[in-house]
């Protein structure tokens, strides 16, 4: 019971929760359609702005013995509870796949596949609706946004390092494709939004959920608290400091993959196995807190992370061969943020400085760098998926 009248203020969490029941029934075209409900897949936490309920469905209606177009598909049902502003992944990938023709037509192994999409909203009187009555623009009217989708593969299904390599590496090809092409800032790069999807025999990293993106020009405006977006272990550093003013931009995303990518190797024995004790006081088990703590201490150990010199992680026999990937990321920030912060000081004392580029902390962060480690893995070329990538590594390696 949500006492709206005594409350001190908005509150800070949903107002609604998954009830549960095995059939579900929402708005399809001129009707509704129902799904049966098979098994939760994910729930969100500790994510900014949103509870996110990720269902098993299979199809449950009249036809579905070959005639109905959801026949033979593996399905998700997906329900989140966005302000009634924010824009559908569904009008995002829309534009994706407009695009997505000829050339580009590679990204779609790498974008989900969304088949329905819905918005319920909520009436007045309800708890919200009296909300929004008392506390007015400080409350964000909310609706609930559902869709199915093709039901894809976690990280965890993966069963070798290289395979693991070639998601990370995909996951960065679509996200720059995404910027560059349709515009649009994926934002909320974490562990659970990175999925595979298995087609004629191959694996495919799939940039998955991008219920928080915004499209690249619409991200200088807004306050501050629309730009701090992600799941808090793999949010960039800069966005846990209270003094951030945003914009979100593309190098942090990439920053977020590090910390994806760092996680996984260090915390975990091999893609598919639960967290473990230590089993030596050699590993490097700090990380596990990073799931737990709040921001003042993901900023602290981030930055040390970041500003380490010689900084070499301690890995899961498994995942060797990402120590390289590691290395040279950490220190691509690394030579990043000491060139902002040379950058920073020059201002503060009123000199003239060049221009430096944020987006990609003068190029020592960018994608061409990130690209340029990640497109090997142990000696072994991964999957350049688009032409363009293909040139541009031929203009970076040495021949
Ligand atoms: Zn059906």
């Amino acid at each position: 019971m949500l006492h709206y009248a005594a409350a001190d203020g908005p509150p800070s969490k949903d107002l609604f929760e998954w009830l549960g029941g095995s059939l579900f029934t929402f708005p399809y075209k001129d009707g509704t359609r129902t799904v049966r409900l098979k098994r939760v897949l994910f729930r969100s936490n500790g994510i900014i702005g949103r509870g996110t309920i990720v269902v098993r469905v299979e199809c449950n209606c009249d036809h579905c013995d070959g005639h109905c177009d959801w026949y033979g598909k593996k399905l998700i049902l997906k329900l989140s509870f966005p302000s009634e502003t924010r824009v559908s992944e569904q009008t995002f990938m829309d534009r994706c796949k407009a695009l997505a023709q000829g050339d580009h037509a590679w990204v779609l192994n790498h974008l989900p596949h969304i088949y329905w999409t819905f918005d319920v909203c909520f009436q007045v009187n309800t708890p919200q609706a009296n909300f929004k009555k008392r506390f007015k623009d400080d409350y964000e009217m909310r609706l609930m946004r559902g869709s199915i989708q093709e039901e894809l593969e976690p990280l965890s299904s993966l069963e070798t390092s290289k395979d693991c390599a070639q998601v990370f590496y995909d996951v960065v090809q679509c996200h720059h494709w995404a910027l560059k092409y349709p515009k649009i800032l994926h934002r909320d790069i974490s562990q659970g939004n990175i999925m595979v999807r298995e087609k004629d025999g191959e694996k495919y990293g799939v940039l998955n959920d991008w219920d928080l993106s915004s499209w690249v020009n619409e991200q200088r405006d807004g306050p501050t608290s629309k730009f701090r977006t992600g799941t808090k272990p793999y949010m960039a550093h800069e966005q846990h400091s209270h003094d951030w003013q945003g914009p979100h931009r593309f190098r942090h995303d990439l920053e977020s993959l590090f910390y994806v990518i760092l996680l996984l190797v260090c915390l975990y024995p091999s893609p598919s196995a639960k967290y473990t004790a230590p089993m030596s006081p050699a590993q490097d088990f700090e990380y596990e807190e990073w799931h737990k703590q709040d921001d003042s201490f993901l900023v602290a150990k981030k930055s040390l992370v970041i500003n380490a010199h010689a900084w070499t992680p301690i890995v899961f026999p498994f995942f060797l061969g990402f120590t390289m990937w590691l290395i040279n990321l950490q220190r691509a920030l690394r030579y990043g943020f000491f060139a902002l912060g040379y950058h920073e000081d020059f201002l503060r004392l009123g000199k003239q400085s060049k221009s430096f580029d944020q987006d990609t902390l003068d190029n020592h962060f960018s994608y061409e760098t990130v690209v340029s480690t990640m497109h090997r893995f142990s000696e072994e070329e991964l999957k350049t998926r688009g032409s363009e990538w293909q040139e541009i590594l031929l203009r970076l390696q040495p021949i």
